[in-house]
C-alpha cells in the first residue's frame, strides 16, 4: 500500500496517476479500491444501473502484474465506467429501458473493446435516459441520477443532464475516474457541461458505433467525459478509430491526442456566431462567453463575428429527423427478436406487440417513436422528413461556409442555462428539447464539439462553454479547449462538497 489516502488517489486525474503507476508508488488494486468505495457512499445517487466490482477487482490485479513486469498497457488500472448503452459481453445491458432489463449482449462493443485492449478497469454502466432520449436522466425506467453539484441558495437537488447523466454524475462524484457517453443531439457536451466536466463529441465515424445502441443513427457517436482536457485527449486516443463493423466509421488514422496539447492559440481564428445571442440565454452563461471570448484572445486566437444562418432551425430539425430514425431503429424491440415480452394471454399477434411496446417503453420513447412513424409515414414524408433532411444539408452548409473562410473553431456556450432542479424540471417536452439549442446544430452537421467546464453561476453551478470544429480536427480543438481551460482555471467540485441525498 502506498502513502495515499484515498481522497487523494480519486482526486488524481487519469494522467497523474498512471505517471504514479508507472513508478509503481500506487497500486492499480488500491486506485479501484478507493473508487469502488466511493461509489458505495455515493449510491444514493442513483449512478449505475449495474456495478461490476468483481471484474473490476480482477482487471486491476492483471493491471498490477503487468506494471509489475514492465510491461503496461495505455491505459493500464485506471477505474472507467460505460453508459449503459454500450454492449458490454455478458453484462447487462439496458439502455435504462424496461425493455431490455434483461438483456445481455454476447459481445462488446468497440468502443468497450478498445478501452478494455488499453487497460481500463470497467466499474460499473451507469444510468442514463431512456435509449438516450432527454436530457437528465429523468426518462430513465431506474429512476433519475443526481448531479453531485447542489445549489448554493436553495439545496434543491439538480438533475446531471442528459442522456449520458449517470456518466457525467459519476465522474464528478469521484465514482469514476473517466466515462464514456453518446452523443445523438447534445447528450456528451450538455451532462458534462451540468456537471462541470470535460466532454467531447468527435466527428460523426470517429467512434465506432457497432455495439451501441441505436437511437439516431445518423447522429448517434460515442465520446468521453473527463475532468480534464488532458484526460479527454488520452482516452479519446484509445477509443477513436476505423472499424470494419461499422459501415460509417472512417478510414482515417487516429493521432496521439495529447500532443496537439500546447495551449497556444496563436494564428488561430476563432468564430463567435451571431445567431447563438439567444433571448432565452442566461445571463451568468452570457458574462461568461464574453470572458470566454477574453481568454482565447489572451492565447493568440483572432475572434471574429460569423454568422450561421439556419441555426434556429436546427432544434426543429433535429426533432424530426432524430425521432424518425428512432421510429426505426426501436422497431426490433417486439418481444420476439429483442425486449422482455409482455406476460399474459393475448388475443394475437399483434396485441402481443401493442402489449409488450406500450408497456416496455416510458413515455418519452413513446412520445418519439410515435412522432417518428408520423414524420415517416406516406401522406407526410415529403412535408416532415424529406423537408428536415434539406434544411439539415443547409445548417451543415453554413458550417463548412464559415470553415472555408479560414475559421478554425466557433465559440458559443452549451446550454442555454445551468442545471435545473430535480423536483420542478420542465414539464412541456418542447422546453425540454430547448436544452439542445446549442448543440443540435453542429450534431446535424457530424462536426466534432467539445464542453469545456469554465466557471460558475451566482447560484454556485457550474457553467460549460463550447468549442466546435471542422471534420477530424479533434487534436487541434482539444488544444483550443486546452487553452480554455489554462484560463478559466475551473476547479472540478472538491471531494468533500460531493452533494449525496439521504
Ligand atoms: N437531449 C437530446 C434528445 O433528447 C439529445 C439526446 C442525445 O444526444 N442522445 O434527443
Amino acid at each position: 500500500m502506498s502513502n495515499f489516502s484515498s481522497s487523494e488517489l480519486l482526486t488524481l486525474t487519469g494522467v497523474e496517476a498512471l505517471g504514479l503507476l508507472k513508478k509503481r508508488e500506487i497500486s492499480s488494486s488500491e486506485l479501484l479500491h478507493a473508487y469502488l468505495s466511493q461509489i458505495e457512499k455515493t449510491k444514493n445517487l442513483n449512478l449505475f444501473i449495474t456495478q461490476t466490482p468483481e471484474e473490476a477487482r480482477r482487471n486491476a490485479q492483471e493491471s498490477d502484474q503487468r506494471y509489475a513486469q514492465g510491461n503496461p498497457l495505455p491505459l493500464d488500472g485506471l477505474p472507467f465506467a460505460h453508459k449503459d448503452l454500450f454492449c458490454t459481453k455478458d453484462i447487462l445491458t439496458t439502455a435504462a429501458s424496461e425493455i431490455l432489463s434483461n438483456f445481455t449482449p454476447c459481445y462488446d462493443a468497440t468502443v468497450v473493446a478498445k478501452l478494455k485492449e488499453a487497460g481500463v478497469t470497467m466499474v460499473g454502466k451507469t444510468n442514463a435516459d431512456e435509449f438516450a432520449m432527454g436530457s437528465s436522466t429523468l426518462t430513465s425506467h431506474y429512476g433519475p441520477s443526481i448531479n453531485p453539484w447542489i445549489c448554493a441558495q436553495d439545496q434543491d437537488p439538480l438533475v446531471p443532464g442528459g442522456s449520458s447523466g449517470g456518466s457525467t454524475a459519476a465522474v464528478a462524484a469521484y465514482a469514476a475516474l473517466a466515462s464514456s457517453g453518446t452523443d445523438t443531439g447534445g447528450s456528451i457536451r450538455q451532462p458534462a457541461s451540468y456537471c462541470g466536466l470535460v466532454g467531447i463529441k468527435p466527428t460523426y465515424g470517429r467512434c465506432s458505433r457497432y455495439g451501441i445502441i441505436a437511437f439516431a443513427s445518423s447522429l448517434d457517436q460515442a465520446g468521453v467525459h473527463t475532468r480534464t482536457v488532458d484526460d479527454a485527449a488520452l482516452f479519446l486516443t484509445h477509443m477513436a478509430g476505423h472499424d470494419p463493423k461499422d459501415a460509417t466509421s472512417v478510414k482515417c488514422d487516429v493521432p496521439h491526442y495529447p500532443d496537439f496539447l500546447t495551449g497556444c492559440l496563436k494564428g488561430i481564428r476563432i468564430g463567435i456566431p451571431k445567431e447563438y445571442h439567444h433571448a432565452q440565454l442566461d445571463t451568468d452563461i452570457s458574462h461568461l462567453w464574453e470572458k470566454g471570448i477574453e481568454w482565447v484572445k489572451s492565447r493568440g486566437a483572432q475572434v471574429e463575428e460569423v454568422s450561421l444562418p439556419h441555426t434556429a432551425l436546427a432544434l426543429p430539425t433535429y426533432y424530426i429527423i432524430a425521432p424518425a430514425e428512432a421510429s426505426s431503429n426501436l422497431a426490433r424491440y417486439d418481444g420476439v427478436r429483442f425486449g422482455v415480452r409482455h406476460k399474459g394471454e393475448h388475443e394475437d399477434l399483434n396485441e402481443m406487440y401493442e402489449q409488450t411496446r406500450g408497456k416496455g417503453f416510458g413515455a418519452e420513447v413513446r412520445r418519439r417513436v410515435l412522432l417518428g412513424t408520423y414524420v415517416l409515414s406516406s401522406g407526410f414524408y415529403d412535408a416532415y422528413f424529406k423537408k428536415a433532411q434539406r434544411v439539415r444539408s443547409l445548417i451543415a452548409q453554413d458550417f463548412t461556409q464559415v470553415f472555408s473562410k479560414g475559421i478554425d473553431f466557433l465559440l458559443t456556450p452549451t446550454t442555454p442555462t445551468p442545471a435545473f432542479s430535480i423536483k420542478t424540471p420542465p414539464t412541456d417536452p418542447l422546453a425540454m428539447y430547448f436544452n439542445d439549442v446549442f448543440s443540435t446544430p453542429s450534431s446535424l452537421a457530424g462536426l466534432p464539439a467539445i464542453s469545456v467546464p469554465a466557471g460558475l453561476s451566482h447560484k454556485n453551478l457550474p457553467l460549460g462553454l463550447q468549442l466546435i470544429g471542422s471534420p477530424f480536427s479533434e487534436g487541434p480543438l482539444l488544444n483550443a479547449a486546452k487553452a480554455l481551460e489554462l484560463e478559466a482555471n475551473f476547479t472540478p467540485l472538491p471531494l468533500q462538497n460531493v452533494y449525496i441525498p439521504a
